[in-house]
Formats: C-alpha cells, structure tokens, sequence
C-alpha cells in the first residue's frame, strides 16, 4: 500500500450504556482491517441524540475494547491533537460551521415548520400509506423570508436539500456497485433545533476532518449512505470507502434485538463466556474463513482476514455455536479456576452454600461435561446441588424398575459395607468401577439393582452423574466418603419405611 494514503478506520458508537453484539463485531472489523493494512484504529463517541446519554457509558466502552484487546490507537482516551476531540458533543462549532457552508451552496436549508405541522403531516402520511417524509415546505422559502424568520429569532432545523431527480451511487466493498433513486430519500434534518448535529450529518463531517479512509459499519447503516455520499459530493470532499456488514439474525431469522434474547456483550461475559470465545464468534458472523479450522486468536484472526471473504446474506447469531466454540477455546487455553470465568459464574450460582470452592473445583469437570455451555449453566446448576447439600427426594426413586424395596435394601446394605471396607486411594472413578463391579457380580446382584438405588442414594436424582464419580468427588471432598455412607444409610431406613407400610 505504498503511497498511498494511510489507511484509518473508526468505531463510532453511540455511549448507551452497553456494548451490543453488533457493535463488538464493527470494533473487531475496524480493528482486523486496521492492523491488517498498518493502520490507525480510531474510537469515536457519537453522543448526539442527548436523551439516550447514560452516565459513565464511554469509560464502560473503552474499557470493554480493551479487555478485549480491541484497543482503540486514538480516540477520547488518547487524543491525537491532529484530530480531536473525540467526542462528538465536543466539536458542536465545527458541525455549525459546515451545516452553514451547506445552506450557502444550496445543499441545506432552514426549515421553520413547528412541530404541529410535522405531526400532523405524519400522520397524513401514515392514512395515505406513505412512507414517512418532510414534504418540502421550507425548501423554497425566498432568502428575505429566511432571514427575517432568523431576524424573529423563530426556531428552526437544518435540513438537507436532496436532488429531485436522478440516483446517488456509490460502490461498497461487500455488497458491490448500490444505485439509489433520489426521489426516494427525504430531506431529513442535518441540525436540530438544540443546535446539535444528526447522525447523518456529524458522521460525515467526522470521517472527513479525521480522515478516515474506510467506514466499516452494520447494513442497517445501508440506505442512509447515499446521503452521505451527496454530503461528501456538496462538500467536495473524496468519499471514503464503505464496508457494511451483514446484518445479524436471531434463530427466527429477524434482526437481532433484544427480544431475541440477550444482546448486550456484558451479558455474555457475565454468563461466563470466555472472550475468545466471544470475539472468535462474532468474527464469523459475516465473515467466512473457508478452512476448516474456525477456531482463531485475534492475531490469528488479523492474518486471516480478507474483505473478500464477508458474506452479504445476514449472519445467524446461534447460541450454540458461541457453545461450541467457547468449549473449544476452554480445551486450547486450559485455564486455572481463578482465571475461568465460567467457574466463577458456578461459584456465584452457589452463594446459598458457603464454602462451596473446594468441592466446585472437583465437580467442575463433570458440570463442563454434562451443559451445552454457558447458555445453559444457570439451568442446569441445582443438578448438581446435592454435591452441596442433603438431597430431597421421594424413597419411590431409589427403585429402579420393580425392585422390591426388601430387595433394594439388601443391595444397598451390602455396597454400603463394601464401600466403607475401601481405602480412600480406592475412591478413583475407573478403579472404583471395576471393583464395585466386581463385588455386585460376585453377590450376584444384577448391576441396574445395585447401581440405581447406589447413585440415587449419594444423590436424589433421577438423573445425575454416575455412582463412581459422585463417589470420587466425594472422597476427595473436606467431609470425606463419609457423607457417602450416611446418605446410602439414610436411603436404608427409608427403604425401611417403605418396606413398613
Ligand atoms: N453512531 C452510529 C451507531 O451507533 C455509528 C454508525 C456508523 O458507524 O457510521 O451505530
């Protein structure tokens, strides 16, 4: 790229607070294609609709980019002097000055209309089935009536004034060569009435005063482009090259949303998903590495990259692929529990019972083996909650099939003694199993007889991990094997009780 012009992408969010799904995976594309080519990555806060404005947001923001080691090169947090500020509430003057640069080549005008008079157009509009739009009422006011309405000090807006005729094209990286008719685009408001800039209008001038040479953002940001491009026409300033993403589905195949569930990247954290994970994912919403291999670093992924290989249909967003990747990038980073996010999650799922950390670590590996993923961790938790706790449960269960409960009693009699005859260095899963094994074929018990009514005993389940790995959980537990042997008891007297009725 020598001799050319360095290339410079930005993330331009706006500070709502969290860090959507969507907007993750434009950080990490601005960011692939930035350290790809040798350029700059540059965070910019667009905070101009104030009433979405949430306290502490942009600090929130730059600190997720980072845990994720998205860092931005410029932005609020390090400010280029070239280029600042940063945040968009900051450079209202600039916006001033180019929104009247317009108004005097003709490319904007003041609009006077009260807000009545638009809500009720609206609401024409909306009885006639048209599409809502501003009707040109202001368009044509003669220069003497604008600035005596300005003289009046009469409140107005900016709009932008859009040929009549003709299309506005332009070529973007994924989805080709766009041609829009202009007829169709509406001379929307550049400039509000409180003075503050439209997204449409503040985005242009940005790109253009912080030369960004490549707007990558998501495809709802589509059919506003081609005003953009007639604003960089109006100033006669060189467009900068767009690259839109595919949009983002739920399972129903509809625009991602909070209806669709969680869409808030905290949310995933929280739930214990590994970052990897999550950026590896959101890499391959849109973007098709065709290897077999899906499972990337960030550095493996900015070597891969290639804008050829984004998708132009909308991606799926599929929880149980972020399942399936997030098991893989557990296997590949083989983490200590402090370091697991989703061990933690465990941990805070069991705040009813203290003093839990020890026994979660043994159990750990059975939970990881036994959930799809994160998605399904907080559900699945009080399975597992008879490692924690005395388990409830009705004596019926411990009869597996017919099994007479004389007869299940008996057995469990017998595995109890055997059990408590064993050394703890017996208590490992595989060795455990040969030996009680072994021990039911020689009593000549049949093994559903004896393991049933053995597994439900230690804990009250109908389905549950085996007897042999509940039992090496817990003879390595603080308590010891003999918690085991006090529930087979306590399911011996009820079986008891049964046998009484
Ligand atoms: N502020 C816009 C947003 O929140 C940015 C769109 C763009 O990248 O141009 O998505």
């Amino acid at each position: 790229m020598t001799g050319q012009k360095k290339i410079r992408t930005r993330f331009a969010p706006s500070p709502t607070g969290y860090l959507h799904i969507g907007s993750l995976r434009t950080a990490l594309f601005d960011y692939l294609f930035a350290r790809k080519y040798g350029g700059d990555f540059v965070l910019r806060i667009e905070d101009t609709d104030r009433q979405r404005l949430v306290p502490g947001a942009v600090e929130n923001l730059i600190k997720i980019l980072q845990e994720f080691g998205l860092k931005p090169d410029e932005g609020p947090h390090k400010p280029d002097p070239k280029y600042a500020p940063y945040v968009q509430s900051e450079r209202l003057p600039l916006y001033n000055k180019y929104a009247k640069t317009l108004v005097e080549r003709q490319m904007a005008y003041y609009c006077f209309c009260a807000t009545e008079r638009l809500e009720n157009l609206r609401k024409q509009q909306e009885a006639q089935k048209q599409p809502p739009h501003y009707d040109g009422f202001c368009r044509d006011l003669s220069a003497t009536d604008v600035q005596a309405k300005l003289a009046q000090n009469a409140e107005y807006v900016i709009r932008q004034r859009i040929p009549k005729t003709g299309v506005t094209e332009y070529d973007d990286l994924v989805y080709g060569h766009l041609q829009f008719k202009n007829e169709l685009l509406d001379d929307s408001i550049l400039v509000k009435s409180d003075g503050y800039p439209v997204y449409n209008f503040a985005n242009v001038v940005d790109d253009h005063l912080m030369e960004i040479t490549h707007v990558i953002r998501g495809e709802e940001f589509l059919s506003s482009t081609p005003k953009h491009v007639l604003l960089y026409k109006a100033f006669g300033w060189t467009q900068p090259v767009f690259f839109h993403l595919p949009l983002i589905l739920d399972e129903k195949r509809q625009k991602l949303s909070k209806r669709s569930g969680d869409v808030a990247v905290e949310e995933y954290l929280k739930k214990g998903y590994l970052k990897e994970a999550i950026l590896n994912f959101i890499s391959l919403l849109g973007w098709n590495p065709k290897t077999a291999d899906e499972i990337f670093s960030l550095s493996e992924l900015v070597e891969r990259f290639e804008v050829e290989k984004v998708n132009k249909p909308g991606a799926i967003f599929d929880v149980r692929k972020l399942d399936f990747i997030d098991r893989q990038w557990r296997k590949r980073l083989n983490l200590k529990s402090d370091d697991d996010p989703l061990f933690r999650r465990a941990q805070t799922l069991l705040k009813d019972f203290p003093g839990n950390r020890k026994v979660l670590e043994l159990v750990y590996p059975q939970i990881l083996e036994r959930i799809a993923g994160p998605s399904d961790l907080e559900e699945r938790m009080a399975e597992f909650n008879f490692y924690f706790k005395e388990p409830r449960y009705d004596a019926s269960l411990l009869l597996w099939k017919k099994l007479p409960s004389a007869q299940a009693k008996l057995n469990l009699q017998k595995l109890k003694r055997f059990l408590a005859g064993l050394k703890p260095e017996d208590f490992i899963a595989t060795a455990l199993e040969a030996k009680l094994k072994a021990f039911i074929a020689e009593q000549g018990m049949a093994t559903g007889e004896a393991l049933w009514p053995l597994r439900v005993a230690l804990s009250g389940q109908k389905n549950s991990p085996g007897p042999f790995e509940i039992l090496e959980v817990f003879a390595k537990s603080p308590a010891g094997i003999k918690i085991a042997l006090n529930r087979i008891d306590k399911a011996i007297s009820m079986l008891s009780d049964i046998s009484k009725d």
